[in-house]
């Protein structure tokens, strides 16, 4: 065969292999969209686990009418303009691929509307060239988007989907781990049209503790230690499992600026300070790393899962003395109890 460029969608297709593995990745991209918009509330309906439909509508900042193709178009991205941003990225996007990958492997309708545009419009992209198509449309500040039929071009993939409830499963625990780094979002999430999670904003401790019940169960949020530490622009927050409390919990959220992120380096931080203490278990733990975007690269899974921190050494040891702190303020606690 002579060499030849990819037609668009087929070149989407391809990408979208890496970043739509199931009906949970695509609502993982889109809610991160409408947090990069700067909604501060977002629902999220499902039919049929996500294969016959998934809308998320949000009220961010929405899409001018003029930039509606772009967004559905590879490599066209608001978030980064140079190698400055990437290096110092704070958004959760910054491939520009997620709206192009999921556009050519399902029928993506994305209607929006900005605060300066009295009416809202809708794109949707179509055949091997990706044409976008532009429509008027009703709409209030902020965005839609609608994905229907997934995978319905590319039976391979649509084969490997799990039954309904299986994907729906899939959403509810990732936006579980949103939800509790977002305290401050209203989220909505149903399910064929029922009402499955309201996640109210969170404002006041309660309210964060009650978060934190709805996601990690109760007894984690009644029993969890606070961690709070700050150091050399180095700051962790979150909560802690008690190492009293005798259930499993397999809560373990890690969030680097904001990001889920999977890190060997924290897990092997909490079993220490836990060892340390003569807790062998794994505890469960919602840790909040915040550092300076230059120190971290996030840029090295298509899917962002995994990042490098550039003084992994030194992030450790910060981590490991702020459990350590938190742990043994618990520890001083208990050894002053009088015995009963
Ligand atoms: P990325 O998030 O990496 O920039 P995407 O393909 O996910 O790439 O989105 C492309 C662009 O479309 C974004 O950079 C943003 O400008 C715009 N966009 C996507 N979703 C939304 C949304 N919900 N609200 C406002 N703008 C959006
Ligand atoms: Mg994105």
């Amino acid at each position: 065969m002579a060499i030849q460029l990819l037609p668009p969608q087929l070149a989407n297709q391809i990408a979208a292999g890496e970043v739509v593995e199931r009906p949970a990745s695509v609502v993982k991209e889109l809610v991160e969209n409408s947090l990069d918009a700067g909604a501060t509330r977002v629902d999220i309906d499902i039919d049929k686990g996500g294969s016959k439909l998934i809308r998320i509508r949000d009220n961010g900042v929405g899409i001018p009418k003029d930039e509606l193709a772009l967004a559905l178009s590879r490599h066209a991205t608001s978030k980064v303009h140079s190698l400055d941003d990437l290096e110092a990225i704070m958004s959760f996007g910054f491939r520009g691929e997620a709206l192009a990958s999921i556009s050519s492997v399902a029928r993506l309708t994305l209607t929006s509307k900005t605060v300066e545009q009295t009416e809202a419009w809708q794109a949707f992209a179509e055949g091997s060239q990706m044409d976008v198509k532009i429509t008027p449309a009703a709409h209030p500040q902020g965005s839609t988007i609608d994905v229907v039929d997934l995978f319905f071009n590319t039976p391979a993939r649509r084969r490997f989907l799990k039954s309904d409830k299986t994907e729906f499963t899939h959403i509810d625990e990732w936006l579980k781990r949103i939800a509790i780094a977002r305290c401050d979002i209203h989220f909505t999430l149903t399910h064929n049209g029922k009402l499955v999670r309201q996640y109210r904003p969170a404002n006041t401790d309660i309210q964060h503790q009650q978060r934190l019940g709805q996601i990690c169960g109760r007894q984690f949020a009644e029993n969890a230690l606070t961690v709070s530490c700050e150091h050399d622009g180095l700051s962790l927050r979150g909560y802690l499992q008690s190492p009293f409390d005798n259930v499993i919990s397999d809560s373990s959220y890690f969030y680097v600026n904001g990001r889920l992120v999977r890190d060997r380096l924290v897990n092997h931080a909490v079993r220490q300070a836990f060892a340390e203490q003569g807790v062998e278990h794994q505890p469960g733990y919602v840790l909040m790393l915040d550092l300076d975007p230059h120190q971290v690269d996030v840029n090295v899974h298509p899917a962002k899962h995994e990042v490098r921190f550039h003084q992994s050494r030194y992030v450790h040891d910060f981590i490991l003395q702020a459990l350590q702190s938190a742990l043994s303020q618990m520890v001083d606690l208990v050894s002053h109890q009088p015995a009963s």
